[in-house]
């Protein structure tokens, strides 16, 4: 059997579990989802690990109490595989997934839990939206209406941006600058009004889709935003 495993020190990797029914009497709960754990493993062939013993960490079984939760770190875990390079070290994005599945599984809250997750995701694979100016004539915002467009850059003036991209408030726009300037481990203590959730969560869904290499398949699980 084929894992998938995501490691601080060696990004994503494949592994090799020999013989299924074996495997699992030999590594039990830690070939389940989500499962955090240390891996023994020694080259296989090719680019494949050949797993050799592991030392289960946590299971993460709070997750599996709740189909939203469920359905949400499936996107995150799906997320990451769909965006990162194998064998790519990602060690801060490693550490902001962990955060993300420890805060769910506490039954932290949905919305902030994905919006800071995509945020950073974008922001440390280098996907940033220009945020607080205008993507076009770099216009610094003030108090006026903005409209963005992933398409375009991100931001927009109204001038620049003529009758396309969708309006956003411009406090939409400073929650998502200013979420980025706390560590990218903490999703407690965050609170935000309905509107810049949604106006959020379309802004984020915009640039994934312009970056991600085909629609995640968890995300018909996830409630409209
Ligand atoms: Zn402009």
């Amino acid at each position: 059997m084929i894992l998938t495993l995501f490691t601080a020190q060696y990004g994503l990797q494949k592994g090799f579990a020999k013989s299924a029914r074996n495997s699992r009497k030999r590594f039990g709960a830690v070939l389940e989802p989500f499962t955090k754990a240390i891996f023994q493993w020694k080259k296989g062939r090719g680019a494949l690990w050949l797993l050799q013993d592991a030392e289960l960490i946590t299971s993460h079984l709070g997750l599996r109490t709740d189909f939203q939760r469920l359905s949400l770190a499936s996107y995150g875990v799906e997320l990451i595989c769909l965006l990162l390079e194998e064998g790519e070290a990602q060690q801060i994005i490693y550490e902001m997934l962990c955060s993300f599945l420890e805060y769910l599984e506490r039954g932290g809250n949905e919305l902030i839990a994905r919006t800071l997750f995509e945020l950073r995701l974008i922001y440390l694979l280098g996907y940033m939206p220009h945020l607080l100016h205008c993507s076009e004539c770099l216009k610094i915002f003030d108090a006026e209406l903005i409209r963005f467009d992933a398409n375009r850059g991100g931001s927009l003036c109204l001038d620049c941006a003529g009758s396309v991209g969708m309006p956003v408030e411009l406090g939409t726009i400073g929650s998502l600058a200013r979420s980025l300037k706390v560590s990218h481990r903490q999703f407690e203590g965050f609170s935000f009004g309905s509107i810049t959730l949604q106006q959020s969560g379309q802004i984020l869904t915009q640039v994934l889709q312009n970056v991600l290499p085909r629609e995640p398949k968890s995300l018909k699980f996830l409630s409209p935003l």
